[in-house]
């Protein structure tokens, strides 16, 4: 009964396959399932058939919204600019004497 002194079998196998990292996969703004694979920009979610969209922002962190959060956002983006165009309008027509000022240079 030599044979049953030896080693048990070294569990190779299943440790090589666990050393694996897990995958992250955000989860569907509406269902909360995991979206697999993960969006770039859009997806539709295989769970719920919802479109989850993809937000990028300042800042480089992509988050996973809902449609009606991606319009939102962007919907608020414009606003900044166009209020910020619209100031600067306002500072070129306001300042009549800005060639005056330059002159003074
Ligand atoms: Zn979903």
């Amino acid at each position: 009964m030599g044979f049953l002194s030896r080693w048990p079998q070294a569990p190779v196998k299943s440790s090589s396959r666990k050393s694996l990292p897990p995958k992250f996969l955000p989860p569907c703004p509406y269902c909360g399932k995991p979206l697999d694979p993960a969006p770039k920009r859009q997806r539709k979610c295989k769970a719920c058939g919802k479109n989850a969209n993809v937000l990028r922002s300042s800042n480089r962190r992509a988050r996973i919204v809902t449609e009606r959060a991606f319009d939102a956002h962007w919907r608020r983006e414009r606003d900044k600019e166009w209020a910020a165009l619209q100031e600067q309008a306002a500072q070129a027509t306001g300042q009549g004497d800005l060639q005056s000022a330059r002159m003074a240079y």
